[in-house]
């Protein structure tokens, strides 16, 4: 099987000459894809709403995927969570374009990949942590202390700290 080429395109054909507040909903499962940006999402699930409106289609999406992140403290991978959800005005002409400038291309094909690959990379944390309560690495020998407690923790245990 490959890979769609363009996974997340939605052709919006049949809405520009629906009645204004026309809508409908097209939900998405994907498999693990790299998306560019060094995203590589392990599978992609998402909502999107399309509706038609005076000046052009509205998108509501919502998505959630996870990415495999290295922990800042203790090193080790985890699958980092990550969700959008955001509202964007694709236009019918240039003049009624909002300040993200999308306008509803002439052959009806919308590609909202690049749009989420955005907003997904946004909410990939600036500090990756496995976990709220990662023990990190022991300074003196590097041990996991999330798997392991070294000589020396036990060390700092045992005098009281
Ligand atoms: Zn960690
Ligand atoms: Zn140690």
């Amino acid at each position: 099987m490959t890979q769609d080429r363009y996974p997340l395109r939605i052709n919006v054909g049949f809405l520009i000459n629906a009645p204004i507040s026309t809508s409908r909903e097209i939900n998405f499962d994907l498999p693990a894809m790299n998306i560019g940006s060094d995203l590589n999402l392990q599978g992609l699930i998402g909502k999107v709403e399309l509706t038609r409106t005076p000046k052009g289609i509205l998108i509501q999406a919502n998505f959630s995927s996870s990415i495999i992140a290295e922990c800042v403290r203790c090193l080790d991978e985890y699958e980092q969570p990550l969700k959008t959800n955001f509202s964007e005005l694709y236009a019918f002409h240039a003049n009624s374009v909002t300040d993200s400038g999308l306008i509803v291309p002439e052959d009806g094909n919308i590609d909202l990949l690049p749009l989420l690959r955005e907003y997904l990379l946004i909410e990939v944390p600036i500090k990756t942590v496995c976990r709220e309560d990662c023990k990190g690495l022991c300074t003196v020998c590097g041990e996991n202390l999330n798997h392991q407690i070294c000589e020396h923790q036990a060390e700092i245990n045992r005098s009281g700290l």
